[in-house]
């Protein structure tokens, strides 16, 4: 590559039209997926305290809602359950009138393109908060068992399927579930569903907020015995490189941000659909510090979501999927308009005849800094 004076990296900076003809990421609606969360009950609609903007919406008002992030382009919405029970089987993560089943339906019957993704998990079904089957070991020590709960996650993902569900996304990080639930659904007649495993899901604090929105805090220890440790990067690889094996169709690691260099790993070595989770924690970050004066909101989240796809991710979960899509729309709708209003023909006298007879003014060639 030449160097200065010859090669000048300015010179494609100088304008944003030159900026926009070499920019290598844009961000696009149809690769947002919005989290939506569906409570039981009729009309409601909460704002959930830690996440404004964000609300525990019912069957009804969650069709509302999906209805128009289909309009706005946006490419799925994953689905959160707040069930009407919780127990110690998570009994009701795979019943067939679930509330997240009843959605699934509801969300299907009104819209025809926008992905219906769940989230397969049982911590919101379960009175103890865990993603499995709590098993009491000694006095009150208890353990999360794997292969009881990978049975119960398979039952729900097919029930999810079953519902009408586009993709399932196991996010509980039991070992196995990925091939037993394939397994499932395909003898359930469910072949043609996909799996977006959250293959890589740290033990991370950037979860905090969610708890509050998912209602699912564990109520004894904590998640670290099957999520994984904020520190391992070699294993995260590991960890996606089985769930390929089993059968994932999309893979994903969550959190996003603090986690760019896992998502940029498993891109390079696998080329495989790649999803993101930009979490609560992140999206609480951005939000509390605009609300200080710290910090340009809009602007801070579409460099942090355009940050998230270059490093590698296809498909970015964000609680900001919908006010992107409509930003992304604005501008193009700005330009459409503006475009719409010249008239057909341009009248004479538009445009002026360039003067041939004048001496050429600067022709230094350099743009000008503004
Ligand atoms: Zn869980």
């Amino acid at each position: 590559m030449s160097i200065y004076p010859v090669r000048r990296m300015r010179r494609l900076r100088a304008a944003e039209s030159l900026r926009s003809l070499v920019r290598e990421t844009r961000l696009n609606p149809g690769q947002l997926v919005m989290p939506l969360f569906v409570r039981p009950g009729w009309r409601v609609r909460e704002e959930i305290p830690s996440m404004p903007g964000n609300y525990h919406m019912s069957v009804d008002r969650i069709i509302e809602e999906a209805v128009r992030l289909e309009a706005l382009g946006v490419g799925g919405i994953l689905l959160f359950g707040l069930p009407e029970i919780k127990d110690h089987r998570a009994s009701h993560s795979a019943a067939k009138h679930g509330i997240v089943q009843r959605a699934i339906r509801g969300i299907k019957k009104e819209c025809q393109r926008i992905l219906v993704i769940t989230d397969v998990c049982l911590c919101a079904y379960m009175e103890h908060g865990h993603c499995g089957v709590a098993v009491r070991e000694k006095g009150d020590n208890f353990r999360i068992d794997n292969d009881e709960s990978v049975k119960l996650l398979a039952a729900m993902a097919v029930s999810h399927a079953q519902a009408g569900a586009d993709i399932v996304a196991p996010s509980d990080m039991m070992d196995g579930r990925v091939a037993v639930m394939r397994q499932a659904l395909d003898q359930n007649g469910c072949k043609n569903t996909p799996i977006m495993s959250y293959s890589a899901k740290f033990a991370s604090s950037f979860y905090g907020p969610f708890r509050d929105a998912a209602n699912s805090a564990p109520a004894f220890g904590d998640r670290k015995t099957y999520q994984m440790d904020p520190a391992n990067g070699d294993e995260a690889l590991r960890e996606i490189e089985m769930d390929i094996q089993e059968g994932a169709d999309i893979v994903m690691v969550k959190p996003a941000l603090p986690y760019l260099d896992v998502i940029w790993r498993a891109k390079n070595r696998f080329g495989f659909p790649m999803a993101a989770y930009c979490v609560s924690g992140e999206f609480a970050m951005a939000t509390a510090a605009a609300k200080m004066g710290w910090a340009d909101r809009d602007a801070v989240v579409m460099e942090m979501l355009t940050c998230i796809k270059r490093a590698g991710a296809d498909i970015i979960i964000t609680y900001w999927a919908k006010e992107v899509a409509e930003r992304l729309h604005e501008e193009s709708a700005a330009r459409l308009q503006d475009y719409r209003n010249l008239p057909e023909e341009m009248a004479e006298g538009d445009f002026q005849q360039e003067d041939e007879s004048e001496e050429p003014g600067d022709v230094s060639g350099q743009p000008q800094d503004k």
